[in-house]
């Protein structure tokens, strides 16, 4: 026979495990009960008496009856009864659901009160001004959050005794105009809802609860969960706890205390503290609080006291703690206590300092940080925050803060940024052609497109600040200026400032200040305690991790930042971005060559600029793997836009031979659907001497590198594979042309070629690809765009907000892999790729390679590495190591 279902829970009874039950704050309170710490009693109703509430409307049928035990339980305890005339107990009426959500649920205090314990209350407590306060708190409270009153009304009533009495504070309102108050609010509640404030204390706490349980659907707490992936089935928990009053005089006080500073880390006890007050007007800012070290002047031992308790919860919750507590009449009571939120920086000081200290071990200490919050503590910021209102918020898409004047031209950036311009480009949108000027920029914004447009993924990979999607904003290229929502009209050359952190983009140069961790992490050397922190709790990563990282970098100067940063090869050098600015006439030349010969010759011109390009990257990375990608995107994206051109031709009363030539080279290469169209493999067996042209210019370089005294280890990689017919005829040739360099030069080439995995034909006949290829590289970007069967930009632009609204999707299966789908391909090629070839390295190297929750997907995966943009490399060596320590220490959740 099952055990009935338990809904009710003394303090007592809990303990800090039973979070999922007795929401995070009821798990909280039961612990420090069990410790000895002086928590008023109270019990604690399950988040499943709310679950049964929100799924049937009705509160499970035992739920009256055990609330009703455990009440008397507490009455007992406490000596006194709920609402009772003489000396009544009130209790206080709390949200709490397993994952903190301040702020968005209710709290009712005071529960107990009514027209005859009120005059019990003002004797017991001998303060009838105190008494009558609390009656109209609660009637205002209740009034509002139970029985559905505007808030407003309340306030106005109280506004108007203020004036009548001409106060301008509400503890100046003495106990019979606060009487008055409190008959004109249970006036209001008549009026509106034809109902008289209840006066029977049992009504009032069950009634209060119900109001908690219907507080979990309220809109705020929705939008609040969506944002912080919180499910919406956990519902929430309900504690009833005698009440505390902090407003009983000079004796009295609430405050808040953390064990150590949450936004620096710094050890210490740090808080405020407000005299003569409830938690709810420290919340409210009704006066400004005090330092919580003028505790200690005013009351010496409840600051001592206080302190014990601080450290007695740090060392059994092993973390920053933070606690509310009151003091009445100069006893101490601790309200509440959660593992405190911090900042990136508190995040990583605490951990290091918490394992010198030997509270943690060095993996528990890892488990501790994050690399969301190392990538944080990597851009530049804005040293201030910035007062004024922002002209725009788009999307955050690529974090940091850059200031320049604004551009809306790819070229004209450039050109500007040579002249030693600070500029910021602003499109509507980016499309590769603006690559010159995304690269001079300090950041780019734009009016259109998500986190993984064009714009924001690109500028990721480079560590650029980007704002996307500011759809506010009016980008009128043309006219080389934008229009803000507020009419705010910036022109070409006016002064911007991007939050790419915030996803705001201010007017004027705000000011800026360098990250000290960024610098940190590519010299190597700690210049403070965060940074020492930092390179701590990396070198354990790298310690424990299994996975390898490696870097998406196609210039010398990005792979020898990303190995500074630790990168361990190159996993995706993309070559195309070698085929842009000046080389474009070379590139031109060899699409619209009318013969063999002349492709040859243009092929020809390309080759000592493509094995300059890689003979650096090879001597930036020596010694170290560098996976070089043959050319993927379809030709005609190095040409100009037809449209453009068209209309250049069309109104033009000579029209450029050359041009013309293009533009009919443009119609004939035009395809619909570029994303599945000549690209990739399918270019390189198309275009006669494409291939053979960057294999020959990857093994000069090779060879080159030899001779300097160099150790080069290039590998090969051929994109967008769909069947092994296509790999062996691409092998063929470059086996072909790896062995015409050999022996030219007599230098043996001893080159891995390998293949891209992301077409989910690939991905399903790995095994037969795994006999010809020596690694497979996991190209998640276009295995999620053609395993869910659509174009990442397009449907960024149309629908994934939406889809991201109706909790279609928790997070883009862009950003994070979609494990299910794009994951489970993974899962299997590796297998069948390793069943059919023991000997294949496998890595990731689409945008997921740098995304913290993906890698550990990838760790649990099998892969042998992940490669993502130099600036995330950090990030992904520390979550390689905590995915690395998975089932051993990693920390719950770091919500
Ligand atoms: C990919 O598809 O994941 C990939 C890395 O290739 P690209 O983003 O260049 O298409
Ligand atoms: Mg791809």
């Amino acid at each position: 026979m099952s055990t009935p279902t338990k809904y009710v829970y003394a303090f007592a009874e809990g303990g800090r495990d039973m979070a999922a039950l007795l929401g995070g704050k009821g798990a909280g309170l039961a612990e420090m009960t069990r410790l000895g710490l002086p928590v008023p009693p109270g019990f604690t109703v399950t988040t499943e008496a709310c679950k049964v509430f929100l799924a049937t409307g009705e509160e499970p049928p035992e739920l009256g009856i055990e609330a009703a035990r455990a009440l008397a339980g507490l009455e007992s305890e406490m000596g006194r009864a709920l609402g009772a005339p003489d000396d009544p107990l009130l209790v206080s009426v709390r949200s709490g659901a397993r994952f903190s959500m301040p702020g968005m649920m209710e709290t009712i205090l005071d529960i107990g009160l009514n027209d005859h314990s009120v005059a019990g209350l003002a004797k017991a407590a001998g303060d009838e001004r105190f008494a009558w306060d609390s009656y109209r708190r609660l009637v205002q409270m209740f009034g509002h959050t139970v029985m559905g009153v505007d808030g407003e009304l309340f306030e106005n009533a109280l506004a108007a005794h203020k004036a009548r009495r001409e106060v301008s504070g509400d503890h100046e309102l003495d106990s019979g105009e606060l009487m008055l108050l409190t008959e004109e609010y249970k006036e209001i509640v008549r009026r509106v809802t034809g109902e008289d404030f209840p006066q029977d204390p049992a009504e009032q706490l069950a009634r209060a609860i119900r109001a908690v349980f219907d507080s979990w659907n309220v809109e705020r707490a929705r939008v609040y969960r969506h944002r912080e992936h919180i499910p919406d089935d956990l519902g929430t928990a309900v504690n009833v706890q005698a009440m505390v009053f902090g407003n009983l005089g000079h004796d009295s006080g609430t405050g808040v205390a953390f064990t150590r500073d949450p936004a620096t880390g710094e050890r210490g006890v740090y808080g405020d503290y407000l005299p003569d007050a409830q938690g709810e007007d420290v919340v409210a800012g009704v006066r400004d609080a005090l330092p919580l070290t003028e505790l200690k002047t005013l009351d010496p031992r409840a600051y001592v006291e206080l302190g014990d308790h601080l450290r007695t919860l740090e060392n059994h919750y092993r973390d920053l703690c933070d606690v509310e507590f009151t003091v009445e009449r100069g006893r101490l009571w601790i309200l509440q206590t959660r593992v405190g939120k911090r900042t990136a920086e508190a995040a990583f000081r605490i951990a290091h300092d918490l394992r010198e200290e030997r509270t943690l071990d060095a993996d528990e200490a890892l488990a501790r940080v994050d690399g969301t919050a190392l990538t944080r503590l990597m851009f530049p910021r804005f040293d201030t925050t910035p007062a004024d209102v922002p002209l725009a918020r788009g999307v955050p898409a690529s974090p940091g803060a850059a200031v320049g004047v604004a551009v809306f031209d790819s070229a004209e950036a450039a050109r500007r940024a040579a002249d030693g311009e600070a500029v910021v480009l602003v499109r509507r949108e980016t499309t590769p052609d603006d690559l010159p000027g995304m690269i001079a920029a300090q950041a780019v914004l734009t009016s259109r497109g998500g986190k993984t447009s064009h714009a924001a993924v690109v500028a990721r990979g480079m560590g650029k600040v980007c704002v996307c999607g500011a759809e506010e904003l009016d980008v009128d290229t043309g006219a080389r200026r934008f229009t803000a929502a507020s009419g705010t009209v910036v022109h070409d050359g006016d002064m911007i400032s991007v939050d790419g952190t915030a996803g705001t983009v201010h007017l004027g140069a705000l000011p800026l200040t360098d990250s000290d961790v960024g610098r940190a992490l590519e010299t190597g050397t700690a210049t403070g305690p965060l940074t020492a922190a930092v390179l701590d709790g990396l070198a354990h990563a790298d310690a424990v991790r299994r996975l390898q990282v490696r870097a998406n970098a196609d210039t010398p100067e990005d792979a020898a930042r990303a190995r500074a940063l630790g990168a361990q090869g190159i996993g995706l050098c993309r070559t195309e971005h070698m085929f842009l600015g000046e080389r474009r006439e070379l590139v031109e030349a060899m699409i619209l060559a009318p013969d063999d010969a002349a492709r040859a010759e243009a092929l020809a011109a390309l080759l000592p600029l493509q094995r300059d390009d890689f003979t650096g990257i090879l001597a930036a990375m020596d010694g170290l793997p560098v996976t070089i990608r043959l050319i993927d995107p379809p030709l005609h994206e190095f040409l100009p836009d037809r449209t453009e051109l068209a209309v250049r031709l069309a109104g033009s009363a000579h029209p450029d031979p050359h041009e013309r030539e293009l533009l009919s080279a443009v119609e004939r290469m035009h395809e619909e659907n570029p994303m599945l169209g000549l690209r990739g493999v399918r270019l390189g067996l198309a275009v006669p001497g494409l291939t053979a042209m960057q294999v020959r210019a990857v093994a000069e370089a090779v060879v080159r590198r030899l001779r300097d005294g160099g150790r080069p280890r290039a590998e090969i990689m051929i994109p967008l594979v769909g069947t092994v017919e296509e790999l062996r005829l691409a092998r063929a040739e470059t086996e072909r042309v790896l062995a015409e360099v050999a022996a030219e030069t007599g230098t043996p080439l001893d080159c891995p070629i390998g293949t891209m995995i992301e077409l989910p034909r690939a991905a399903l006949t790995a095994g037969r690809l795994a006999e010809v290829a020596d690694f497979f590289s996991f190209g998640t970007n276009d295995l999620t765009q053609t395993t869910w069967g659509l174009s990442r930009d397009d449907a960024e632009a149309s629908f994934f907000p939406l889809y991201l609204d109706k909790g279609v999707f928790e997070v883009s299966p862009f950003e994070t892999i979609d494990e299910q789908g794009v994951g489970r391909l993974v899962e299997m090629a590796v297998e069948a790729g390793r069943a059919a070839n023991p000997r294949l390295e496998t890595g990731v190297c689409g945008e997921h390679g740098g995304d913290p929750d993906s890698i550990h997907f990838f760790h649990r995966a099998g892969l042998d590495y992940v490669s993502c943009s130099p600036f995330r490399i950090p990030a992904a060596r520390l979550e390689a190591g905590r995915a690395a320590l998975t089932g051993s220490a990693e920390a719950g959740d770091t919500r």
